[in-house]
């Protein structure tokens, strides 16, 4: 109700008036009137306390001779149930013709004492003064009713998006669990697949014509994709739920690289691409990282350069950076990514121009699981790139502490 009020424009606020003399009532009605408010006069203090308990007041005005016979008490008591709200300020104007103040109400908040007879315009200025603290007291108390409100509608927010974060998570961890259990279910008659075309090719049971042999080959190379691509969903299964364990030691990065290199040399001369490693400028202390990890990020970075590059070819450097950590800069003349794609490529399962018309292989899973590893092995892998121009992955792995 008091916010309602205080809500509306130009809101007449209701003065309450306790005058036992008429002439004096007449007066405070007039003073009243003349500010704005409506005036409600009451000749006895019962007459007062009825008002004040049955509808809303925002101004009282009282002339002490209301308490000649006492009573002052009895309204002290009211004002004090009435407001247990601390900021809910009833102004208070008494009158009064003692020059010794002793009326308990002075001690009250909002109320502002002046002696009797009042001049016209100094009541008028004590009245629109009261007012005026009413005005801002039902603002503040509006205020605080809105605040309360988007507080209570922002609680229940809260605690929607709490349990719908907690309702996603269960539903990640289900399907992490259901894909770590699918990878190594799938692995077991893909490695017999394997097995069987090894022993096929071997000619244990018969030789192969060079048809069956070439058919056995194409099983082996499909079957090696297809385990290759069930390692990656497991590797960012194992990844995301952070059970993926990372080993730290002592690492010869130069080395590492060569064995790199010389695995995807053939891919790149296959394609008619200069595939360059650039010896470190000095000599490189051993890196702290996981050698079967490393050589995963490795591949991933040289194999990806030279897939999506049709002209030039890839330059591999390696960086000593201030002391403590090295790079391997993998750059190449490809087809680059654009401003658009390249915050993206990093997350799983992305693969710029994908989808059905998409050129290469590939799960969108690679630079995925290699952010991450780098990241666990304490290491950054970043990446530059202009659309058409080529692209630099920059891969830094931490020098194994002194
Ligand atoms: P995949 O190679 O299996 O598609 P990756 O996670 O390794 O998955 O790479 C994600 C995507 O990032 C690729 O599909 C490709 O669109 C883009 N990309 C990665 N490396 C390069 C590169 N050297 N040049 C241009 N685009 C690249």
């Amino acid at each position: 109700m008091e916010a309602e009020r205080a809500t509306m424009n130009n809101v007449t606020l209701r003065g309450l008036v306790l005058a036992p003399y008429g002439r004096d009532a007449e007066l405070l009605s007039d003073a009243l009137t003349e500010c704005g408010a409506r005036p409600v006069v009451c000749r006895g203090l019962d007459g007062l306390l009825v008002e004040l308990r049955s509808e809303s007041a925002d101004l009282l005005v009282i002339s002490d001779d209301a308490f000649v016979g006492g009573g002052d008490d009895r309204l002290l008591a009211v004002l004090r149930d009435r407001t247990p709200d601390s900021d809910d300020i009833l102004p208070l104007v008494l009158l009064t013709a003692s020059t010794k103040l002793v009326h308990p109400l002075t001690s009250f908040p909002g109320v502002v004492v002046t002696a009797k007879p009042t001049r016209r315009r100094i009541l008028g200025s004590i009245l629109r003064g009261a007012l005026d603290t009413r005005r801002r007291v039902l603002q503040l108390q509006e205020q605080r009713r809105k605040l309360a409100e988007q507080n209570r509608s922002l609680g229940l927010m809260t605690e929607e998006l709490e349990s719908r974060n907690l309702g996603l998570l269960d539903a990640m961890q289900a399907k992490d669990r259901f894909v770590s259990t699918m990878s190594h279910e799938l692995r077991t008659p893909l490695n017999a697949v394997l097995s069987y075309a090894d022993l096929l090719d071997l000619g244990i049971h018969g030789a192969l014509n060079e048809q069956q042999s070439a058919y056995v080959e194409r099983i082996v190379t499909s079957a090696r994709h297809l385990l290759e691509l069930i390692g990656d969903v497991l590797d960012a299964a194992l990844l995301n739920a952070g059970e993926l364990q990372v080993e730290s030691g002592p690492l010869d990065l130069w080395a590492e690289l060569g064995d790199v290199v010389a695995l995807m040399a053939p891919e790149a001369s296959a394609k008619g691409l200069h595939l360059t490693v650039q010896p470190p400028s000095e000599p490189l202390p051993p890196v702290s990282g996981d050698r079967l990890r490393v050589r995963q990020v490795l591949l991933n970075l040289v194999s990806n350069a030279i897939k999506f590059t049709d002209r030039g070819g890839v330059t591999i450097q390696l960086e000593l950076n201030g002391g403590d950590t090295v790079s391997v800069i993998v750059r190449d003349t490809g087809s680059g990514i654009g401003p658009d794609e390249l915050p993206r490529v990093f997350q799983d399962f992305y693969q710029v121009a994908g989808g059905l018309n998409r050129r290469h292989d590939g799960s969108g899973l690679g630079l995925a699981i290699s952010k991450r590893l780098a990241l666990l092995m304490g290491g950054e892998l970043s990446v530059e790139s202009e659309l058409g121009q080529g692209s630099v992955f920059t891969f830094t792995l931490p020098l194994v502490p002194e």
